[in-house]
């Protein structure tokens, strides 16, 4: 097997969704499942339909194409607005698209209309993170345009919180999701398949005893699903798995050095002040020696993966990161040349390993341990 590279535990995360799929079912939620962490991976999003979500989320176009050619039928909704340059891509490839742009949505449904099709389409509103979303004073305008664009189809209405300004989905802000959605309803006659509340980090929300979700009937959950965290509260969601992706690193160097570095010290490769000359002794650690200890190197950088968002094994610090390097203080047993170090990860490390071209992708399914 390649290093460095992500594991994915396949079971795991079919399992972690069929928990949140099951929970949610009883508040009438159906759940999207978002592959964007994955860089659209197949196997993932046949783990993620295996678990019975209502659908796959993607935020890339290119994406979406790798799942379709790799014979994923499934309903995708696109998470992020299509770009004016791409529609005809997302009318091809994507069942229904987020999009706060009416001038996006007519495009859309020119394309459609060419491609003989018909085009799904969630309105964003902006309910205060200040992302994406048309004020919810616009709503009911686009609304009645929308419903004029041959080749469209209004399927509903979302929000999305907590991404941009950290803005927490609560009873308030839902509430007026909700009130939108039975205002378009009663005003035009319609009916929306799709209020779309938001993301993993509306699992606070939708988990307080005998909430009232409204007319809420849909979360779009990429961190949930795959990493078994809440972003809110950065916590493990009770139920959920954490450890169905691991990065796998090989150490390149294992040496007793300094603990110091010598010399004039400016800035470091990624423009940071050079902390060589205050990184002092730390009486915790084994000494190697009168100020010096055993340091690994980990052919393991900044291209490969978020280093901030890496969990170390036991037994081992972060000293220092460059493009290709990470740099460890080793507080055991020192590692040999060649072995290798297991890391787990966030949703940033995650979301940069899995984009990265140096990295390699295995699968696990039961304990075999297929590549790509
Ligand atoms: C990324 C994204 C999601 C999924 O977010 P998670 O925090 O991973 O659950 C949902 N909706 C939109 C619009 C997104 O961009």
């Amino acid at each position: 097997m390649r290093t460095p590279r992500v594991e994915i535990d396949l079971d795991a995360i079919t399992q972690n969704a069929r928990v949140l799929v099951e929970r949610f079912a009883a508040l009438r939620l159906a759940v999207c499942g978002v592959t964007k962490a994955t860089a659209g991976s197949p196997e993932v999003a046949r783990a993620l339909i295996a678990a019975g979500v209502a659908s796959l989320g993607e935020s890339r176009i290119e994406n979406v194409e790798r799942l379709r050619r790799a014979g994923v039928a499934a309903s995708i909704l696109l998470v992020r607005s299509p770009m004016v340059s791409e529609v005809e891509r997302v009318v091809r490839s994507v069942d229904v698209s987020l999009n706060s742009e009416l001038e996006v949505v007519r495009l859309l449904g020119e394309s459609a209309r060419r491609q003989r099709r018909t085009h799904g389409v969630v309105l964003m509103v902006e309910l205060g993170d200040l992302r994406e979303g048309m004020m919810p004073s616009d709503v009911h305008e686009t609304v009645r345009q929308v419903l004029d664009v041959p080749g469209i189809t209004l399927v509903g209405i979302g929000t999305n919180l907590a991404c941009r300004s950290g803005v927490v989905p609560d009873a308030s802000n839902m509430g007026e999701l909700s009130a939108l959605a039975s205002a378009i309803e009663a005003d035009f006659g319609v009916v929306l398949d799709i209020v779309s509340g938001g993301n993993s980090a509306n699992l606070s929300w939708a988990s307080v005893p005998g909430v009232d979700v409204g007319r809420v009937n849909h979360l779009r959950l990429g961190e949930a699903v795959l990493l078994g965290r809440d972003p809110v509260r950065g916590d493990p969601v009770n139920g959920l798995g954490t450890r169905a992706f691991t990065i796998v690193g090989e150490v390149i160097e294992s040496k007793i050095k300094p603990v110091r570095a010598r010399g004039t010290i400016g800035r470091t490769a990624f423009g940071r002040p050079g902390d060589g000359s205050v990184d002092a002794w730390r009486p915790w650690e084994p000494l190697a020696g009168p100020n010096a200890r055993h340091q690994v190197v980990v052919a393991l950088g900044r291209q490969d993966v978020d280093p901030d968002g890496l969990t170390l094994p036991d037994g081992f610090r972060l000293l220092g990161t460059s493009s290709d390097h990470l740099v460890l203080a080793a507080l055991g047993r020192p590692p040999a040349v060649g072995e290798e170090l297991r890391f787990g990860v966030d949703y940033s490390a995650l979301l940069r390993a899995m984009g990265s071209r140096s990295v390699g992708v295995y699968h696990r399914a039961g304990t075999a341990l297929p590549p790509t």
